[in-house]
């Protein structure tokens, strides 16, 4: 069955190019020029004819595509990814934390937005797989039942706070995490301004994971935002 998305956008040349490069893709694709029309496509959807995703613009005609989040994350946890030429770092936070699910910054490439659906769809959507307890990408394994991390044969020991912030960012494999999000998750919600925290601990996961530190392939940096682990390779 194929992905149906809403396409939230008011450029009338984007969206037509967003909707064929996603329909070629095998995606159902449904089209918004404004947060009126986005509201109305959500309120009338029927039984087998639901929305997975919803791709938002936030400049449209007639307001910001953010105040939509907060309806769309009550509505039943639809997956979101804003699609924005902002690019300012203190506006993508409040996104992230705001319950939007990445963010991508126009323009990008449509092999980047496939990425990114795929992983927003696996992790939040409808017809999900469950959540990921099994993460491999390259020689990096972590098993999230037995605990276990492992760099190609090899056993890596970590130490518990280490583990828990690999094991937050594991589970979100794919998405970028704030800095608030992983602080808060791993230390505590009175700990959401200690970003010191935040680079020690990760410079000490990327010693140890990491080939070469100063050129991460698993624990990617999203400057001024958080971290992003690399998306798990396929399953064989
Ligand atoms: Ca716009």
């Amino acid at each position: 069955m194929s992905h149906r998305v809403l396409l939230v956008e008011d450029d009338r040349v984007l969206r037509s190019s967003l909707r064929e490069a996603l329909s070629i893709e095998g995606y159902d694709v449904r089209t918004a020029a404004s947060l009126a029309d986005a509201r109305a496509q959500l309120q009338h959807e029927q039984p087998g004819s639901v929305i997975d995703l919803v791709l938002l613009d936030l400049g449209l005609p007639d307001g910001d595509g953010q105040s939509l989040l907060p309806e769309l994350r009550a509505k039943r946890n639809i997956p979101v990814i804003v699609i924005s030429a902002r690019e300012a770092e203190g506006q993508k936070i409040r996104l992230l934390d705001d319950g939007a699910d990445d963010y991508l910054v126009k323009p990008f490439g449509i092999g980047e937005l496939l990425a990114r659906m795929r992983v927003a769809l696996r992790h939040r959507g409808r017809n999900s797989e469950p959540a990921l307890l099994h993460y491999r990408h390259g020689p990096l394994e972590v098993e999230l039942k037995t605990r276990s991390v492992r760099l190609g044969q090899v056993e890596v020991h970590l130490t518990p706070t280490e583990y828990a912030l690999l094991a937050r960012l594991v589970r979100h494999a794919g998405q970028v995490v704030t800095h608030r999000q992983l602080l808060a998750d791993v230390w505590g919600a009175e700990y959401t301004e200690q970003t010191h925290y935040l680079r020690l601990y990760m410079g000490q996961l990327r010693a140890k994971l990491e080939t070469n530190r100063t050129d991460p392939q698993h624990l990617m940096t999203e400057p001024g935002v958080g971290y992003r682990l690399a998306e798990p390779d396929a399953a064989d």
